[in-house]
């Protein structure tokens, strides 16, 4: 390979990017990586990890509420916006810090600055420099997208800024009804802003089964956040210092913050990839087959830029059996079923495997079960709150396909429950498991009633 000046050049220093060009390193690979904002990429800077601590500050609030009812005096709680975003910063800068030991200590060879594919096996550097890759992954992620172009939509923030606000708005309108916007409204919410979520689909979290999407509504709404759908922000004036955001039915609602949440794109323009020979799929991602090689022999793509499963474990799955592939003699394909997820609301979802309505299209029985009720948390308490728990099992092979739950710990739950479902686990493996009480997820476990049967009718 002395042709090349390394054997794999990296663009994007990314959660998929990094363990690429981690793992690649230590299969003797000699490694370039470019990252042109900071290593460690959407998730560690301005994704999952800073995204969680908002989260764990926002979740107080209802603590010190619920605290009354198990017999504690709390003084009045006071929040301080700028210490918070101030310590989240220093503990982002330490992963950071971290991010980039880790490649050092991989000699792995990292470039601060954009690159861009001038052909298949040349990458441009920002600072002029051109280096021969004998093979390239591009990992360069997704970036926000604020869908159509409306009167004063340069006022909107994005997930990017909201992480940067040099203060807490007193009232937020949040357009978008995916995991962002509605983990986001949660996170203001508790911190003591007014939220309003807009969305112009008939229920927010399109994807999840529907009775998540009603119950994580209800409850969103009995913690005072309120909901607008079937509806769409049609523009933004600026009366200095705040908005007044003009939904399409004509209705105003005054704001101090306006944020899109409307979805995220892949970063696929100006990284050369149509000098590269690197096609795009109909998903808007890079083509990519199941070893992540695109159409350009020598290119790989990992990660959100594909546009497959947008989340980081996956990316970094992706980036791992990429490296394997390639650079360990060990070809590797990362299997895309039954991805747990979460959304870090107020009440928090977890969720694997399919929805009801998914199991109804694709199987010949379809058995729900299905328990709603009252956590034990929430009897002294005196918290308005119900947890939904729902299992949704092939009626025909008693296979567990899917498991939901809304409430306190559902992101844990569905991790474990993950372990399960991935295995095959069946219902009656379920309920020959000991139930742990008192916990919610025993109901799990417990749950004996069938609360709905389908048998799918044949096709014509
Ligand atoms: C607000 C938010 C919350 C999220 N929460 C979760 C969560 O809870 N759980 C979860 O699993 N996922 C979450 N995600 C998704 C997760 O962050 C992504 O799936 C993950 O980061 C994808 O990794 P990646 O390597 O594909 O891309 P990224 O992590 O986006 O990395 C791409 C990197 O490439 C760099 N780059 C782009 N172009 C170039 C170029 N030409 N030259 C040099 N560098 C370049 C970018 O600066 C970036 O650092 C969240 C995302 C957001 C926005």
């Amino acid at each position: 390979m002395a042709e090349y000046d390394v054997d794999l050049f990296v663009i994007g220093g990314g959660s998929g990017g990094v363990r690429a060009a981690r793992i690649a390193a230590q299969h003797g690979a000699r490694v370039m990586l470019a990252e042109e904002y900071r290593l460690g990429g959407t998730c560690v800077i301005r994704g999952c990890v800073p995204k969680k601590l908002l989260v764990y500050a926002s979740r107080f609030h209802a603590e010190f509420e619920d605290a009354a009812g198990f017999g504690w005096t709390v003084p009045h709680p006071t929040f301080d916006w700028a210490r918070l975003i101030a310590n989240k910063d220093k503990e982002i800068a330490r992963l950071e810090m971290a991010y980039g030991s880790l490649l050092e200590k991989a000699k792995v060879d990292v470039f601060k600055g954009r690159a861009t594919l001038a052909d298949a096996h040349t990458v441009q550097l920002s600072n002029g420099d051109r280096i021969r890759a004998a093979h390239v992954l591009v990992s360069t992620g997704g970036t926000p997208s604020f869908g159509d172009r409306i009167p004063g939509l340069e006022h909107a923030i994005s997930s990017n800024e909201a992480f940067h606000l040099h203060e807490l708005p007193r009232r937020i309108v949040i357009q978008g009804g995916g995991y962002i916007a509605v983990e986001f409204a949660g996170i203001f919410s508790g911190l003591g802003s007014q939220v309003t979520l807009v969305y112009r689909g008939e229920n927010i979290l399109r994807g999840f089964d529907d009775d998540v999407r009603q119950h994580a509504r209800m409850d969103m709404e009995k913690r005072g956040i309120k909901v607008v759908t079937g509806r769409t922000i049609a523009a933004i004036e600026h009366s200095e210092p705040h908005f007044s955001v003009r939904l399409s039915d004509g209705n105003h609602i005054a704001a101090d913050r306006v944020m899109f949440a409307t979805g995220r794109v892949p970063n696929v323009s100006k990284v050369g990839l149509k000098e590269a020979g690197v096609e795009i799929a109909r998903n808007g991602g890079i083509a990519v087959d199941e070893y992540s090689r695109t159409t350009a022999q020598n290119i790989y793509a990992v990660g959100d830029v594909t546009n497959r499963v947008n989340l980081t474990p996956v990316a970094i799955r992706e980036g791992h059996a990429f490296a394997d592939s390639v650079f360990g003699g060990k070809p590797t394909r990362v299997d895309h079923t039954n991805v747990p997820t979460a959304v870090f609301s107020d009440p928090e979802i977890g969720t694997v495997g399919l929805t009801e309505a998914q199991a109804r299209a694709q199987l010949v029985r379809t058995d729900i079960y299905r328990a709603m009720f009252r956590p034990l948390k929430a009897t002294l308490s005196g918290r308005d709150s119900t947890v939904l728990m729902k299992l949704v099992v092939d009626g025909v092979t008693d296979h567990v396909v899917g498991c939901h739950v809304v409430g306190e710990g559902a992101a844990e739950m569905a991790q474990v429950a993950a372990i399960a479902v991935k295995m095959g686990a069946t219902k009656a493996d379920f309920d020959a498991t000991m139930a742990l009480h008192p916990t919610m997820a025993e109901e799990l476990v417990t749950m004996r009633t069938r609360s709905a049967s389908y048998v799918r009718e044949a096709a014509e």
